[in-house]
């Protein structure tokens, strides 16, 4: 079964349960959320998520709960050396955002693993590895997934072998694991459309089986541009067939799929894009109906 979803909002007052609602109608079979706004840390209790519900619901609906994914707020800097309250903030929240993806039911935390500013590349990976090393225990319930990053600005995470760095440094890397984005990828240089020769590269640094999850994104932006603008699958510079290939991908089967592409007028355009990468047909009508 194809594990393919998107990003979804968690809105008052039905929170999880709602999303898991939305998940169903839009015929998908895994999820994303935040577990409050990305941008910032002010965070609900869990148990204002209808938590119990939702996962009955998701097992109604035959979706496993490691389908479902937590993306961890963008806020979160482990690579700042410059301020210590933004590493230590940084450091505080990723412990809470842990322990709430799995009071959550849920396994795998998206992380960027962030920005070095005017540091070098190196000390960046190092106080990353140090955040890291704070805040996974040995006992630790969740998996947290290192995202690829488009390299705007000094993010780390363009190339794999700053992520396979960080995997090599930390205590213990069983609960680390990656988060493709198709978007970063290519913006980062990676050509989408040369998708085995990709993950021939990926090899040389990072074992497959640490991809959990990939980030379907088509790119507002050509090859190479370290931008991170999304596009709706099939309206960029990767394109429906490369998107399309990777998504059927035999040797990502077990891999959980996510759309994080733009709304159009308003509107999230998941069910539409679902259904055409499902079919493996493009129709371009379908998100002009919007
Ligand atoms: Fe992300
Ligand atoms: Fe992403
Ligand atoms: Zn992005």
């Amino acid at each position: 079964m194809l594990k393919i979803g998107s990003h979804m909002d968690m809105k008052a007052p039905d929170y999880l349960l709602g999303a898991i609602q939305k998940t169903i109608e839009n015929e998908a079979t895994a999820l994303m959320v935040y577990t409050g706004a990305p941008q910032n840390t002010v965070r609900k209790s869990v148990s204002t998520f209808h938590i119990p519900e939702a996962h009955s619901l998701m097992q109604e609906a035959g979706i496993p709960l490691e389908n479902m994914i937590i993306h961890a707020p963008y806020i979160i800097n482990l690579a700042n050396t410059e301020k210590k309250e933004t590493y230590d903030l940084a450091v505080q929240v990723l412990r809470s955002e842990i322990e709430r993806t799995s009071q959550m039911g849920a396994k795998y935390l998206v992380l960027h693993p962030g920005s070095c500013l005017k540091a070098t590349r190196e000390d960046g990976i190092a106080s990353i590895t140090k955040g890291l090393n704070e805040v996974i225990q040995k006992d630790c319930p969740v998996t947290v997934l290192l995202e690829t990053m488009a390299g705007k600005g000094s993010e780390i995470g363009r190339e794999f072998q700053e992520l396979a760095k960080i995997i090599s440094l930390v205590n213990y890397p069983e609960h680390i694991g990656i988060c493709m984005d198709t978007c970063h990828m290519h913006d980062a240089g990676y050509d989408m459309h040369d998708f085995d020769g990709v993950l021939e590269e990926f090899e040389k640094y990072i074992s497959l089986d640490r991809v959990k999850v990939i980030h379907v994104n088509d790119s507002k932006n050509v090859q190479g541009a370290h931008k991170d603008r999304h596009a709706n699958i099939g309206n960029g510079e990767i394109g429906f067939e490369a998107l399309c290939k990777i998504v059927h991908h035999e040797r990502l089967q077990e891999v959980v799929k996510i759309l994080e592409t733009p709304y159009i007028n308003d509107l999230a355009p998941y069910k539409a894009e679902i259904a055409m990468l499902r079919q493996k047909e493009y129709h371009s009508e379908w998100l002009e109906e919007l």
